[in-house]
């Protein structure tokens, strides 16, 4: 199978409602646009410079996505062309942010990333620091940088019931923020204030990778970042 039959299966067995973002970190030049000619849109690097590179050197269309850790002296890099930023987890990494946004000028999209793994070994916010980020006063000012969800990822480990319960418990974190949101949709007799500023949306929960995806999707993911299940070729 080739990249063109690998996205055809894999978007086939997510369903139209699952954004696939390729993850082509890893892959050639060649590679990324023989997914392009496939028509996929969506792609994700890590590396801020090669983010920045590729984006100068593909199709206009393309929507990036920025999916590894990000230092703040590279967001200057990414701020003109990511179309989302999938592992924020600072208020002063959206400062730079909104500062780098501004002068562009755009609004860059940003995903909250949560520490799900039981494990100590990846990076991410506890749900308390991520609550706090979302309801402070620096929040409410930016005017260049837009919350739509969280991003998350599991343990790596073959204990599918561990990498389960870790998904499950970011899902059950999304509901409750998305309910307190102005975006929520509350019955008209509810007249409770939203928690949150109206730059605050949660309608993406990133989270699943080549070897977890369906167990996320089972888990209520509607965002799943792939890379070798789609650019591996034999
Ligand atoms: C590399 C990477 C992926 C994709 O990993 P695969 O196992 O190749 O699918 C997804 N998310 C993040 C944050 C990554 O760094």
């Amino acid at each position: 199978m080739g990249i063109a039959e690998n996205i055809t299966q894999i978007k086939k067995e997510i369903g139209s409602d699952v954004t696939l973002v390729a993850v082509s970190k890893y892959s050639s030049d060649r590679a990324v646009h023989e997914a392009y000619d496939a028509g996929h849109r969506h792609f994700g690097e890590n590396k801020a410079r090669d983010l920045k590179d590729r984006a100068a050197a593909m199709p206009d269309d393309i929507k990036w996505h920025f999916i590894g850790h990000l230092q703040r002296n590279k967001v200057k890099y990414i701020a003109p062309a990511v179309h989302c930023i999938h592992g924020v987890d600072s208020l002063r990494l959206l400062e730079e942010i909104e500062k780098r946004a501004g002068k562009v000028p755009r609004t860059v999209k940003c995903l909250l990333q949560l520490h799900i793994a039981e494990e100590e070994t990846k990076f991410g916010l506890s749900e308390e620091e991520a609550e706090e980020i979302l309801r402070s006063d620096e929040m409410a000012e930016f005017s260049h940088v837009r919350i739509i969800g969280l991003m998350g990822m599991a343990t790596n480990t073959d204990d599918e019931e561990q990498i389960r319960r870790e998904f499950k418990r970011l899902k059950t974190f999304f509901d409750k923020i998305q309910a307190l949101t102005v975006t929520a949709e509350v019955p008209d007799d509810d007249d409770r204030a939203p928690s949150f500023p109206p730059n605050v949306e949660m309608r993406v929960l990133s989270m699943g990778m080549s070897a977890d995806y369906k167990v996320a999707i089972e888990e209520g993911s509607n965002m799943v970042r792939i890379g070798s299940a789609v650019f591996k070729e034999d």
